[in-house]
């Protein structure tokens, strides 16, 4: 019954120990990769006033004039190359439209790991054969070993910087690198930037598309403004590739939601800054809390921070976890490897502090 591209598709590690968190009676929850503050109210009002004025209707496969006006002008300003832009379900629907735009079965993707979770799967579902840079044990891309995965069929490269899970940023010299490499073995670039407002200590962001034309650039609005359930994204890059991902989008998804885009009109001149400074903070009090107990790399950017799970693998720390109502991602769900684990703390501070203090109990 079931189609080959869907079978041993396994259900996303996250969600198996979210349904899990749903059953417990007093969980320490450091698993949900999203904000834990609410929208901003000008953004749900400039939303409430979208649908009252009737804005409940498709729009234009690409997105609303205005919004994608905004964003181009944003793009441009950081100094993004593109030719077009277009409005998505999400940065999700962003990377699946790249991906069936770009990869032909046998085409060799490759990504660096650990990798956000989707990336393994689109690639598989398209055709195409991922093939994972071990960016172990500092999570940033060391030149030898991405030099020796270039072949003649090397099409993508899926970048995520800052990094879901390991919160590495690549720096400006690192960007550089991979640029070059791109430039000569002629790859095209998916760059998921979901969360380039979230990077700490004033380190300098290179966006990869402002020095390689042939980059897919998507960001979106669900981690900035905490608007995850409003399902908006975008896409900007070379004109053939946006055009083709517009037409997959008309095909697919029709367009991203309305009411969503309206109001993100309104985030776009919302200040975050708040939220991010408080991120640092948190950033900081969970990696100094962790650090005399666990090997573990200071996050430079996301929410995210990636220890290793000393010694155990990362599903045996899991049921250690479990059993003092703690719950982590175990690391094999974004790694060919399994010895780290994913804790989001974008989280309450009462509730970090407990979990560190759990954690500290362990080992
Ligand atoms: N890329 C990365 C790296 C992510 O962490 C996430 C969400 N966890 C997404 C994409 C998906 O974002 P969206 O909610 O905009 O689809």
């Amino acid at each position: 019954m079931i189609a080959d591209r869907v079978k041993g598709l396994e259900p996303s590690g996250i969600r198996k120990i979210f349904d899990r968190v749903q059953t417990a009676k007093n969980p320490i929850d450091l698993i949900m990769g999203e904000p834990d503050f609410d929208v901003p109210m000008n953004i749900k009002e400039a939303g409430i006033k979208a649908i009252l004025d009737g804005k409940n209707k498709y729009t234009p496969t690409a997105g609303i004039k205005p919004l994608r006006d905004k964003l181009a002008n944003n793009l441009a300003a950081k100094g993004i190359f593109f030719d077009d832009i277009m409005v998505t379900g999400g940065v999700s629907g962003g990377i699946l439209l790249s991906c069936l735009t770009l990869i032909n079965p046998g085409d060799e993707v490759i990504i660096p790991d650990p990798y956000f979770v989707m990336y393994k799967y689109v690639v598989s579902l398209c055709g195409g054969v991922p093939v994972f840079l071990d960016t172990y044990p500092d999570f940033h891309i060391r030149e030898e070993r991405f030099k020796k995965l270039l072949t003649k069929k090397t099409k993508l490269l899926i970048l995520n910087s800052p990094n879901n899970p390991t919160g590495a940023v690549y720096s400006p010299n690192e960007i550089r690198m991979i640029a070059r490499y791109a430039d000569s073995h002629n790859l095209i670039i998916i760059s998921d930037e979901i969360y380039e407002r979230f990077v700490y200590d004033e380190q300098e962001y290179l966006p990869i598309g402002a020095i390689h034309k042939s980059t897919v650039t998507l960001r979106g609005f669900a981690k900035t403004y905490a608007m995850t359930g409003w399902r908006l994204g975008y896409a900007c890059g070379p004109a053939e590739i946006i055009r083709n991902m517009i037409t997959m989008q008309q095909y697919s998804f029709t367009c991203a939601p309305s009411v969503a885009q309206y109001a993100a009109l309104e985030a776009l001149s919302t200040d975050v800054s708040e939220h991010i400074t408080h991120y640092q903070e948190k950033r900081d009090y969970i990696y100094n809390a962790l650090k005399a107990k666990y090997r573990v790399e200071k996050p430079e950017g996301a929410f995210y921070i990636f220890p290793e799970a000393g010694g155990s693998t990362s599903n045996e720390f899991l049921e250690i976890c479990l059993k003092k109502d703690l719950f982590i991602i175990p690391g094999d769900s974004f790694s060919q490897h399994n010895t780290h684990f994913r804790i989001s703390f974008a989280a309450p501070m009462e509730r970090l502090q407990k979990g560190a203090e759990i954690l500290n109990s362990i080992i």
